[in-house]
């Protein structure tokens, strides 16, 4: 058995569906990367430009760095609904895999350490200084798609990428994953924002996955109908993406976190359990409990209904969260504008709020009531 095999024999051993190698040199899309930051298409994901150098040069992470080992872990591809509406990305219903990724490069780098594969070694999981997706598809895990994610010829767009940099040189792979996405652009026609602004460029500002996840702040206004029924990231484009058809149904991999059973989304805005409690472990954390209920917010607006119209007004005037408040407002304004209640609700709102922003939000939301009589 070679060094190759031996490596793949371990990672299996570990738990990894996928496997392979990739020089630790810059990444081929590297140009495309800067051009896409360059452009302001990283919306409020500072991070990605302050950090600009190190993702484009892996041996800024580990100077040592001799291979990148590429590995891939399919995750459910089950749709998730919450009883009564409201969807969350199939990737987060679960235990979050950043720890469950952590804990499985940690024991592969242990395994590859004792069978005296030469240092040191460094695990990255998603936000890492890593252009992933590029190294990845060098690694043959599969290739870079219009919906500017890695498609794999057996999962495809339902898998998580983890790396392990070592000091070994190990041989590269160089069989690249079969495919391509051919004349297909069913992710671009479906996506409801237009983020795919061309193949395989993304617009984050208008991405709902950005929006819900990532922003901490007000999500624009204009997107929030779009939005629909995603409370937490996104799945539409590759809902659509005929790669991922025939991949494997893991749900059980990840599980169901508790945070998601029995809990229609007209609970999470009163939620008498504190946010950290109710969501440990959970991927849902991610946009603290203001994002959350901002998400929440939004979809109960699109949802409509009497409950909706009930938890909405009391979080405009009680939500201990501005930024909750606000976003209940624009809700109430647009699926409830036409009742007198809602306007003398706004009115009363931005009457008693101290931030002067949010104050003229909610009197904007009030004026549009208006046109909705
Ligand atoms: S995740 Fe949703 S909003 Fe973002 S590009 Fe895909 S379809 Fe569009
Ligand atoms: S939906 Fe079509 S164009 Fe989009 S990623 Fe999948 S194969 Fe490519």
């Amino acid at each position: 058995m070679n060094r190759r095999e031996e490596l793949e024999e371990h990672a299996r051993e570990v738990g990894f569906d996928l496997v392979g190698v990739a020089p630790p040199t810059p990444p081929p899309a590297g140009p495309h990367f800067e051009a896409w930051l360059e452009n302001g298409h990283h919306a409020g994901m500072g991070w990605l430009e302050r950090n600009k150098e190190r993702i484009l040069d892996p041996r800024l992470t580990l100077p040592e760095a001799g291979s990148i080992i590429v590995l891939g872990l399919g995750h459910s591809r089950a749709p998730m609904e919450l009883e009564g509406g409201g969807r969350v990305a199939r990737y987060a219903a679960g235990r979050d895999y950043h720890n469950v990724m952590g804990r499985m490069l940690k024991k592969l780098a242990r395994r590859l350490d004792t069978a005296g594969f030469a240092g040191p070694s460094r695990q990255i999981v998603d936000a890492g200084p890593l252009l992933e997706r590029s190294h990845a598809a060098v690694a043959g895990l599969g290739f870079e798609s219009k919906a500017a994610n890695l498609l794999h010829p057996d999962f495809g767009p339902w898998f998580f990428l983890g790396e392990l940099l070592i000091g070994e040189e190990l041989e590269p792979t160089t069989a690249p994953a079969p495919g391509s996405c051919g004349t297909c652009t069913a992710c671009l026609d479906a996506c409801p924002t237009d983020a795919l602004i061309s193949p395989g460029v993304l617009d984050s500002a208008r991405c709902i996955s950005y929006q819900t996840i990532e922003n901490r702040g007000p999500i624009p206004t204009e997107l929030h109908e779009s939005i629909g029924d995603w409370v937490f990231g996104c799945d539409i484009c590759s809902e659509v993406c005929p790669w991922g058809r025939d991949a494997p149904d893991l749900s059980e991999r990840f599980g169901l976190h508790d945070a998601l059973k029995d809990r229609p989304l007209v609970s999470w805005l009163e939620d008498p359990i504190p946010f950290g409690e109710r969501y440990q472990g959970s991927p849902l954390q991610r946009p603290k409990r203001a994002g959350l209920a901002r998400n929440a917010a939004i979809v109960l607006g699109n949802r409509g209904g009497d409950e909706a119209l009930g938890v909405l007004l009391r979080a405009l005037s009680f939500d201990p969260d501005g930024l909750v408040r606000e976003t209940a407002g624009h809700s109430l304004a647009r699926s409830f504008g036409e009742d007198q209640a809602t306007k003398q609700a706004l009115e009363g709102a931005a009457e008693r709020e101290d931030d002067e922003r949010i104050a003229a939000e909610l009197r904007a939301a009030r004026a549009r009531c208006d046109d909705v009589d």
